[in-house]
């Protein structure tokens, strides 16, 4: 048996190491550039647009401004405005297709609008973090022309009131086609950065309410699961994508229909939600992911030995990010440094690998089996 002496061995794992850093250094710094753009551009009140409450003219200038850069990438853009139910305040979807002509469809989507300013939020982790990821994605695959498919960004608009962008859009598609069967998977980005982990989950095994969308509900796993592999394979540990663990009233793996994705579930589209936060935080209600994170600035004071308020009586803060004063940017970047643009260049990454390599024939066939 040869033997590789030590010197050379040395060199070979030391050129391979230099190599397999170096080239995922290139690959990150690409993104983390461009997520960066995309969070200031979006949610610093002062480089940018800031808090983007539905109905609003901060909203409506977010609405220009994706349409603005889907159109700069050469994408086909289209703005599907629609009514708040409050009044007279008006909202929009925000939608750019890559190859149109295509018979099926990829939905990758994002909300752009916040809570209000109230609050003390801007919107950065939810749903700048979203929305920097969609345009850094499309800006990155609208050069791919080979596609079998079309890939659909969505920045949806009036999420937080109750999801009105994504149930117009899915209602009208379904008043249009009468099936929503041409798209083969929606993609929910909210809130996809600035917890302690990143998650990606499936549609609840028991229906949402799906009031007048009336489909065949689909609670299918293969989209999550795909997305859970392609990390674990690309994506260093601290970045992965994990899924939950059972806790009361949802199993394993699945999400709530507190967000875009639910209407797409009830029109039987199979879907997956990424989300950072952190599960093993028994929060205020118990182990249900609503505590983003441990740490202690977002606690009146933590617990790590029952990870949990020192006084569940006392605690007001709970760990808290969304819909809170500590939804900016510069807070974030105080407590966590870069994990935005870490867990965004992450889950840009796998994004991409999904998005342009997507096995049209296994999963219609997957599908096929399951009807
Ligand atoms: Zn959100």
């Amino acid at each position: 048996m040869y033997k590789i002496p030590s010197l050379l061995l040395t060199f070979i794992l030391y050129t391979l190491f230099t190599f397999s850093v170096h080239s995922q250094t290139i690959l990150k710094s690409e993104f983390s550039a461009s997520v960066n753009k995309y969070l200031q551009e979006i949610a610093d009140p002062v480089k940018g647009i800031g808090a983007r409450e539905a109905g609003s003219a901060k909203e409506k200038e977010t609405i220009i401004y994706v349409g603005k850069n889907f159109k700069e990438m050469g994408l086909n853009v289209s703005v599907q405005p629609f009514s708040l139910t409050k009044g007279e305040l008006t909202s929009a979807n925000v939608i750019a297709d890559l190859n149109s002509n295509k018979a099926k469809t990829l939905v990758l989507a994002a909300h752009l609008d916040s809570t209000g300013a109230e609050h003390g939020s801007h919107g950065a982790t939810d749903n700048a973090t979203g929305l920097a990821a969609l345009l850094t994605v499309a800006e990155e695959l609208a050069h791919k022309e080979n596609l079998p498919y079309n890939i659909r960004f969505i920045a949806f608009g009036a999420e937080e009131v109750g999801l009105l962008g994504a149930k117009y859009y899915v209602k009208n598609l379904l008043e249009e086609s009468g099936t929503a069967e041409n798209i083969l998977a929606m993609i929910n980005l909210d809130t996809i950065a600035g917890g302690d982990f990143l998650y990606v989950h499936s549609a609840h095994t028991t229906p949402y309410k799906c009031g007048d969308i009336k489909a065949k509900y689909n609670s299918d796993t293969h989209v999550r699961d795909a997305l859970f592999s392609l990390s674990s394979s690309l994506i260093n540990k601290a970045q992965q994508y994990i899924i939950h663990p059972a806790y009361e009233g949802y199993p394993e793996g699945v999400t709530g229909g507190w967000s875009d994705h639910a209407p797409f579930a009830c029109a039987g589209v199979p879907i997956a939600y990424i989300e950072s936060t952190n599960f093993t935080i028994n929060g205020k209600d118990g182990y249900d992911g609503y505590s983003q994170s441990d740490n202690a600035a977002l606690w009146d004071c933590f617990d790590k030995t029952t990870h949990s308020a020192c006084e569940r009586k006392e605690e007001n803060q709970w760990g808290h990010i969304w819909h809170t004063k500590s939804d900016q940017l510069a807070i974030m970047d105080q407590l966590f440094s870069q994990r935005l643009t870490q867990q965004l260049t992450a889950s840009v990454e796998v994004l991409i690998a999904f998005l342009s390599n997507y096995k049209l024939d296994e999963i219609e066939n997957n599908q096929m089996n399951n009807q």
